[in-house]
């Protein structure tokens, strides 16, 4: 019933020079010890969302540093994943909280899985909320556990997270992006981790202007004119209807300008299509407005096209555990404007390296600006890259995971 996800092989060395040899060296040092070690990843998606993406790179770089390292998903049925949408949100601090049904629901799925587990695993590390109470219930089939939390819980429905608790305080060690995320009360094993990208991933390798131009030439896109794009899932806390209307106010100065809504649709995401079908019609039939997912063939590398193309790349969350898509626009060398909300910030130094804003005005007011200063545009960029160079590409991670691992084990 657990799924193991099969992951590419990928290879350290190959990082070396985008992130320099003192960084590998490290990481080297640190997986020394930990060879053989057996680790396993749960979570509730191999596709779509950051989670997955990230796992897509972490797995085969723990396996190609020695460790004995496998993925599984766990799982789950439509009334689970109903369940843990509604724990997702509310721990996002939607004021709808978690019905004792639902809880109900929650639990005995992680029974299951908590049962389905294998024995034997060193360390077994539990993505997000839906698999989160397995280490309560089987704590014996793994010598250590991590609880990684990747979404913004700085201020949650407190009834939810009440609840929640007593399942996170029994890990050694748990993961978030913040300070901010660290629950109240829950002290001990507590470490500040923020998520990278995969600079060699076909998502964010480089692409010469041609290409992109060539690929969003293909999807319908004007590459003569200028564009707006925001890559998210069609989740209300993305705001995509906020980015329509910042695009909007952005069109009646500049006529020509066309949007991008670039949107996966994840496994484990119920509300996915819903929200989906209220955002087109938020279009209105607007032939400049191009909604599109990975039902479209709009997969990773029309992603990197879309991201190295567009003139203004916006991420207007308004909740963001981390937020990938800044950092890939930002190693795309692409001004930026997103939400002033979760782990965007921790990316965006407002005016260096792109703009934070907190309104769909001031959205679409910083838009115009960078479309009106190419130099603007050229600056932010070059920042916003050397930024993520050196604080969110993945080797980084790898060693801060090689350290939580010495630590636990
Ligand atoms: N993504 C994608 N295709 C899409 C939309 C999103 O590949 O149509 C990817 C995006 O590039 C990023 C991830 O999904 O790598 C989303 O991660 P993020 O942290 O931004 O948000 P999450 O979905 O985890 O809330």
């Amino acid at each position: 019933m657990l799924t193991p996800v099969v992951v590419a092989r990928k290879s350290l060395a190959d990082y070396t020079h985008i992130v320099g040899r003192p960084l590998i060296e490290e990481i080297r040092e640190l997986a020394e010890p930990l060879k053989g070690a057996r680790i396993v990843h749960l979570n509730a998606t191999s596709y779509g969302g950051g989670v997955a993406e990230i796992l897509h790179t972490l797995i085969p770089l723990m396996q190609d540093v020695g460790l004995d390292c496998e993925w599984h998903v766990i799982y789950g049925q439509e009334e689970f994943f109903q369940a843990t949408k509604v724990m997702h949100n509310a721990l996002q601090g939607n004021p709808q909280a978690v019905s004792d049904e639902q809880w109900a629901v929650w639990h005995q799925y992680n029974e299951m899985n908590a049962r389905e587990l294998s024995r034997g695993w060193d360390c077994c590390v539990v993505h997000d909320p839906q698999p989160a109470a397995i280490a309560t219930l089987e704590p014996g089939k793994a010598r250590a556990w991590v609880w990684r939390c990747h979404i913004d819980v700085s201020s949650p429905n407190p009834a939810t997270m009440q609840r929640l608790l007593p399942y996170i305080e029994p890990y050694p060690a748990s993961l978030f992006h913040v300070r901010d995320y660290v629950p109240d009360g829950l002290d001990g094993g507590v470490h500040i981790v923020p998520p990278a990208i995969d600079p060699l991933a076909s998502k964010n390798m480089a692409l010469s202007r041609d290409d992109a131009e060539h690929i969003c030439d293909q999807i319908g896109i004007d590459v003569r004119r200028p564009l707006l794009c925001q890559v998210s899932r069609f989740d209300p806390w993305k705001d995509p209807q906020g980015v329509i209307d910042a695009y909007r106010i952005v069109k009646e100065r500049r006529p020509e300008v066309q949007l991008a809504l670039v949107g996966s649709m994840a496994s484990d995401d119920p509300e996915g299509w819903e929200f989906y079908d209220a955002t087109v019609a938020h279009a209105e039939g607007d032939p400049d407005i191009h909604i599109l997912n990975n039902f479209n063939n709009v997969g990773a590398v029309e992603v990197n096209a879309f991201q190295s193309l567009s003139d203004v790349v916006i991420q207007k969350s308004t909740r963001e555990g981390f937020g990938l898509t800044v950092s890939e626009a930002l190693w795309k060398g692409r001004p930026f404007v997103g939400g002033a909300v979760g782990g965007i910030p921790l990316q965006i130094q407002n005016g260096k390296s792109g703009f934070l804003v907190s309104s769909i005005e001031e959205c679409a007011a910083r838009s115009l600006e960078i479309l009106e200063d190419a130099d603007l545009g050229t600056s932010l960029g070059r920042y916003g890259k050397q930024f993520v160079r050196e604080n969110f590409l993945m080797p980084r991670y790898l060693r801060d995971y090689l350290k939580i691992f010495t630590e636990v084990l």
